[in-house]
């Protein structure tokens, strides 16, 4: 089962990725956790991506498409996988489909997480990520039990750069110009399947659930 997560940033995607990893066990292949681990760890990928990602602008598609390649070849990987944040252009969704051709393999389904802008300002502002474990945190929606500390793994929880305000507009609007052509992309090969995302976490689970099931 290969699933992909699309959506605008903010829209629940991760938190969701991440929620069937660990009940289901399917690996999230997160670019821009990757990424984020690369700048953590002084990676080379690391140094290249951090400008672009400190704008809000995408990191080249090259260097994302490598790490998907690389990474969806893990034994883990071997029976399925969710891709959240990949692909994010046209050209990503042409590589992709080519690797898996040359694989024999085939996107089962594209979860399109639908929501508007002025909703996502709100939500990306609150975030909290853990710097420890990349659990995800809301001041208002879903404070930590302790203010700053991560429920999971006691990390200190911090707002990313790229959820400042002005930053997440610009993020925004490289989603509706680079990204959002991909719904079209995916719907002229029946694979859509639209979420309310605007709707609570717990009934996102649950519309994926039975859609994923399908
Ligand atoms: P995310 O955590 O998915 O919101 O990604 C954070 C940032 O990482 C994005 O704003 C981009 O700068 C970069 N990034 C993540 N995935 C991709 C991708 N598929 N293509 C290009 N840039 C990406």
């Amino acid at each position: 089962m290969i699933s992909i997560f699309l959506g605008p940033p903010g829209s629940g995607k991760g938190t969701q990725a991440k929620h069937f990893q660990s009940a289901r066990g399917w690996p999230q292949l997160s670019t821009g956790d990757m990424l984020r681990a690369a700048i953590a760890s002084g990676a080379e990928l690391g140094v290249k991506a951090k400008g672009f990602m400190e704008k809000g602008a995408l990191v080249p598609d090259d260097l994302v498409i490598a790490l998907i390649e690389k990474r969806s070849q893990d034994p883990d990987c071997a029976q399925g996988f969710i891709l959240d944040g990949f692909p994010r252009t046209i050209a990503q969704g042409e590589s992709l489909a080519r690797m898996l051709q040359a694989r024999g393999k085939r996107i089962g389904s594209v979860l399109y997480f639908k929501i508007d802008d002025a909703e996502l300002v709100a939500r990306l502002s609150g975030r909290r990520t853990c710097e420890k474990c990349g659990s995800v945190f809301h001041v208002k929606f879903s404070p930590p039990k302790r203010d700053g500390v991560c429920d999971k793994c006691q990390g200190k929880l911090i707002q990313r750069n790229d959820d400042q305000e002005s930053v997440i507009r610009n993020r925004l609007s490289v989603y509706h110009q680079q990204t959002s052509p991909l719904v079209d992309f995916y719907r002229t090969q029946g694979l859509i399947r639209e979420i309310d995302a605007a709707l609570p976490p717990a009934q996102v689970q649950g519309k994926l659930e039975a859609l994923l099931k399908s």
